[in-house]
């Protein structure tokens, strides 16, 4: 069965889902998204997606149509009618249709869709023996060019240091803002630990600042573990005891090789394995509930 998509306030047949060729969102990239997950019926830190949403939306001067609250509940709507419990949500603002020119004030009025589907993981294998990455030539957009904050649908950026990743073999790459500070993979950040310590990326290296990223801190500090948001290089990671990514789609996931030499015991390490375990557990009570009977 095709899937109900929600499309400026309708929900229609994926057949049915069409915006127009002259959306700016296509022709030039510009508009914003958000991909969240949902677990046992609830929709996994949908609060936080929001309100990045609606800050990328303020930055780029987007008019998103439909109020926070009206958009949490269209996101709980599109679950529901695909009967998900489970699943992936991609939810899109573009700036609408407009003309051939790139003024936004050509576009009166922006487009909102909702996709709500099953998700394709990661093999749980990779979740036990971890992944391997390589750095790239590719740099991670300058902040004062178009920061990477926003969560905008120009990804060339990352899918060009995807392309590097991809002919070198492996599911990731590590991208390096433009001083030579780890910034973040293609679609995660990134973290290390050193000494007991967990070290990530501040946001003004130029990064997303990823909602796993601050849950896992949070969870981390819940424990008692140090969390440092500094900038460090290709030699810290090489040299760190554990490396792992977060992103909503790949959650944590361990890191074991990097540019050809193993990480810590060339292993997932300890603090990354309960870190899983503890994210696991929160997905199981965080977020609002999708269906109130049935559970
Ligand atoms: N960095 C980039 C460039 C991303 O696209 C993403 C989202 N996939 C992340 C980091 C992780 O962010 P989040 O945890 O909010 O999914």
């Amino acid at each position: 069965m095709g899937l109900q998509i929600y499309l400026d306030g309708k929900f229609v047949p994926e057949e049915e889902a069409k915006l127009s060729i002259f959306d700016h969102g296509l022709l030039y990239g510009d508009g914003i998204f958000e991909g969240i997950r949902m677990y046992h019926n609830r929709v996994f830190k949908l609060k936080e997606h929001l309100i990045r949403l609606y800050e990328s939306a303020k930055t780029i001067n987007l008019n998103i149509e439909l109020t926070i609250e009206e958009m949490e509940e269209a996101v709980l709507e599109t679950c529901r009618r695909n009967n998900l419990r489970d699943g992936y949500i991609r939810l899109v603002v573009t700036r609408g249709k407009g003309d051939l020119g790139l003024d936004p004030r050509k576009c009166p009025k922006s487009s909102t869709f909702i996709i709500a589907a099953a998700i394709q993981l990661y093999p749980e294998e990779l979740y036990e023996k971890g992944l391997e990455v390589v750095t790239v030539a590719t740099r991670r957009n300058v902040a004062e060019a178009l920061n990477p904050r926003i969560k905008s649908l120009n990804y060339l950026n990352n899918i060009l240091a995807r392309i590097e990743a991809n002919l070198a073999g492996v599911p990731e790459a590590v991208m390096l803002n433009q001083d030579g500070y780890v910034a973040s993979a293609t679609c995660d950040n990134i973290f290390i630990v050193k000494n007991e310590k967990l070290i990530t990326p501040p946001v003004h290296v130029g990064i997303l600042e990823g909602i796993t990223r601050n849950t896992v801190m949070d969870l981390a500090l819940e424990d008692g573990i140090e969390v440092a948001q500094e900038v460090f290089t290709r030699h810290d990671m090489y040299n760190a005891d554990e490396c792992f990514l977060t992103g909503t789609a790949a959650e944590v996931i361990p890191t074991i090789r990097m540019d050809g030499r193993a990480i810590g015991t060339g292993k997932p390490g300890q603090m990354t394995l309960n870190l899983i375990k503890k994210f696991r557990e929160l997905t199981k009570v965080d977020g609002p509930r999708i269906f109130t009977e049935g559970e």
